[in-house]
C-alpha cells in the first residue's frame, strides 16, 4: 500500500493568498464598478531591462544555429555568469567569494526550500516570526517539526520580531544549529546593520551553527553603510550560506534565475563530530537533482553586469523605491507606525487593529489590496504589508484613496 509523507498533513493550508483572493472576488461581485489597486503580492510589474532583453534575444539566435547551439550546460551554471557575480556582487564589496562557490539556479525559493535536505533531521532550527513561509514549510515537510499548536510548530525556536526590536530578532538564548535570516526582510522591510549581523555570525561561530542568509532584496539597499551580503562580515565564510535572486533585482520573476553561495570553508559535522564540506554536499545534491538554468536566461542575467545593464537595473530599483518612500510618507502622515520602505520594497504597518480587519477596511473603503501580517506568523498579527511593486501612478492613486478612507 502506497503511503503518504504524513508530515504534509501537519502543514497549514496555504490560507493567506487564497483567503485574500476570496475576499477580493466577494467584494468585486458586490461592487463590479469599483476598480481595485493591488499592493499585496510581491511580484514585480516593470519590464525586463533592455540590456537583458537584447542578450536574451542574441542567445536565442545562438540556439537556432548548429554551430552555436548549446545542449545541457554545467549544472552549477556557466562560468561567464558565475565569474561576473563573484566580481561585481562580492569581490567589489570586499567579500571574498570565488566564482566556483556560486551555484546558479532557477530560484531562491527552490534553493532556500531545498537546502534543508543536506542537514540532519534532528537539526535544531531557529526561524523568525514573521517569516517568508518557505523556510518553515519545507522543514515541516521534511519532518523536523512537531504539530501546529496555537499558531506555532513544535520543535522550532521562533525568533520574535516586534516594534521594540524593529523586527530584527534578538539572538537566541539557547544553542541552535540552523538559523534563517532574511535582510532586507520580507515581509517587514527591516534591514540589518553590519554590527548586528556580526553578532549573528559570532553566535553561529560559537555554537558551530549555520546561518541561511536570504538576500533576495539586497539590490534595494541604497545606504552604503548597510551590508548587502553576509560575507561583508568577517568570519561569515565559515558559517553562512547566502541566497540571491534576479527576480526582484532585475524583474526576473517570470524569467527565473537566482544563485546560492556556498563557500568552500563552510562546514557541518556528522554524529562523531567529523567535519564535512557543505560545498561538496550541495554540489552533489544540485548536480543530482537539477539540470541547470537555460542558456538564454543565463545570458540575460549576465547582461545585468554590463555598464548599461547595471544602470538600467539601478533605475528599475529606484522606481520601486520611489513608490516605497511615497507609501511610507503617506502612512506615517496618517499617524501609523511602520518599518521598512527604506532600502526595501516592503512597508510593514502597525494597523492598531486585527490584520484581517485592517485588510477589509482598506479593501472596502479604499479598494486597495494589502497583505495581512498574521499570514506570516503569530507576531504579524495587527500588522499589514504594503508592497511597492506597482506603477507609480497606481501607488499614488492607492495612497490618495487610503488617506481619503481613513480621514473621513
Ligand atoms: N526569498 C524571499 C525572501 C522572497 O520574498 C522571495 C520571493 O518573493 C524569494 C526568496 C523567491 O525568489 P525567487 O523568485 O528567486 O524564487
Amino acid at each position: 500500500m502506497i503511503k503518504i509523507n504524513e508530515n504534509y498533513l501537519k502543514l497549514r493550508a496555504s490560507y493567506l493568498f487564497s483567503e485574500i483572493a476570496n475576499r477580493i472576488s466577494t467584494f468585486q461581485a458586490a461592487h463590479p464598478e469599483k476598480e481595485i489597486v493591488k499592493l499585496g503580492i510581491g511580484d514585480v510589474t516593470q519590464a525586463l531591462p533592455q540590456a537583458c532583453i537584447e542578450a536574451f534575444h542574441r542567445a536565442v539566435d545562438e540556439m537556432a544555429n548548429e554551430r552555436t547551439f548549446k545542449g545541457y550546460g554545467p549544472e552549477q551554471g556557466y562560468s561567464f555568469l558565475r565569474e561576473k557575480i563573484a566580481a561585481w556582487d562580492f569581490q567589489a564589496r570586499g567579500a571574498d567569494i570565488a566564482a566556483d562557490e556560486i551555484f546558479i539556479s532557477d530560484g531562491a525559493k527552490c534553493d532556500s526550500g531545498n537546502i534543508q535536505e543536506i542537514f540532519a533531521l534532528e537539526t535544531k532550527i531557529a526561524i523568525p516570526d514573521p517569516v517568508y513561509p518557505v523556510y518553515l514549510d519545507t522543514n515541516v515537510m521534511a519532518g523536523r517539526t512537531g504539530k501546529f499548536n496555537n499558531g506555532r510548530y513544535e520543535n522550532i525556536l521562533y525568533l520574535e520580531g516586534n516594534l521594540e526590536n524593529g523586527f530584527i530578532p534578538n539572538l537566541p538564548n539557547e544553542p541552535v544549529d540552523l538559523i534563517y535570516l532574511c535582510f532586507p526582510n520580507n515581509p517587514t522591510g527591516a534591514v540589518i546593520t553590519k554590527n548586528m549581523l556580526r553578532n549573528w555570525v559570532e553566535f553561529a561561530r560559537e555554537n558551530r551553527a549555520l546561518i541561511l542568509y536570504d538576500a533576495a532584496y539586497e539590490a534595494f539597499i541604497r545606504d552604503d553603510k548597510l551590508p548587502k551580503s553576509i560575507y561583508e562580515v568577517e568570519g561569515a565564510r565559515e558559517v553562512a550560506i547566502e541566497f540571491r535572486s534576479f527576480s526582484k533585482t532585475a524583474g526576473f520573476t517570470g524569467t527565473r534565475c537566482a544563485f546560492t553561495v556556498v563557500p568552500k570553508t563552510c562546514m557541518a559535522y556528522d554524529h562523531d563530530g567529523n567535519k564535512y564540506s557543505l560545498h561538496a554536499l550541495w554540489n552533489r545534491r544540485h548536480s543530482t537533482k537539477f539540470n541547470g538554468v537555460s542558456y538564454p536566461v543565463q545570458r540575460a542575467a549576465e547582461a545585468v553586469y554590463s555598464r548599461e545593464g547595471w544602470a538600467q537595473v539601478q533605475r528599475l530599483i529606484q522606481y520601486y523605491l520611489k513608490n516605497a518612500s511615497l507609501i511610507r510618507r503617506e502612512i506615517t502622515d496618517l499617524g501609523f507606525e511602520c518599518v521598512g520602505g527604506k532600502n526595501s520594497p516592503y512597508i510593514w504597518i502597525d494597523g492598531q487593529m486585527d490584520s484581517w480587519e485592517f485588510f477589509d477596511l482598506l479593501l472596502e473603503k479604499a479598494g486597495v489590496i494589502c497583505t495581512p501580517g498574521v499570514g506570516f506568523g503569530k507576531c504579524g498579527e495587527g500588522f499589514i504589508r504594503i508592497s511597492a511593486f506597482n506603477s507609480y501612478e497606481n501607488v499614488k492613486k492607492a495612497m490618495a484613496r487610503i488617506k481619503d478612507a481613513l480621514t473621513k
